[in-house]
Formats: structure tokens, sequence, C-alpha cells
């Protein structure tokens, strides 16, 4: 995938692997401001972890957002 060759060097994106910020069910749309859903399931256990990447579609327009996910409390 492609985001990972353009985080890499990115000092943001270094994380220890533990519990993350568990995704919204929706987010705005950057485009178009939609409504983008989440795509992606929850883990069976529950646990979304630091560095995991969620992908959302806009219902408007159709594109798709990713977004890696962030350590609790930040
Ligand atoms: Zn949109």
């Amino acid at each position: 995938m492609n985001w990972l060759n353009e985080l890499v060097n990115d000092d943001q994106y270094e994380y220890e692997s533990g519990p993350a910020e568990p995704p919204t069910e929706s987010i705005t749309c950057v485009d178009c401001g939609g409504t983008c859903h989440l795509l992606t399931h929850p883990p069976e256990d529950g646990l979304w972890l630091t560095g995991d990447v969620v992908a959302y579609r806009c219902s408007d327009c159709l594109d798709r957002w990713d977004l890696v996910l962030m350590p609790l409390g930040e």
C-alpha cells in the first residue's frame, strides 16, 4: 500500500503498538462536505491497535479515505 512509503521518515507516525483511539462511525468528507461511513469492521475482540488503518467511503462523492489510528489520549 502506498501510504506506507509516504509516511516513512515522518516522526509523527512513530508509535508503540498498543491500544488506539477507536475510530468514529463517520467523518466529514474533506472534498465535498458529505458524510463518510466507516468501511472497516471492528476487530473481533473490539480492541483497536495503534497503527491500524481504517477506511471510510464518502456516500456523496464515493471518495475513499484511510486513517491511521493514534494512541489513546492523543
Ligand atoms: Zn465526498
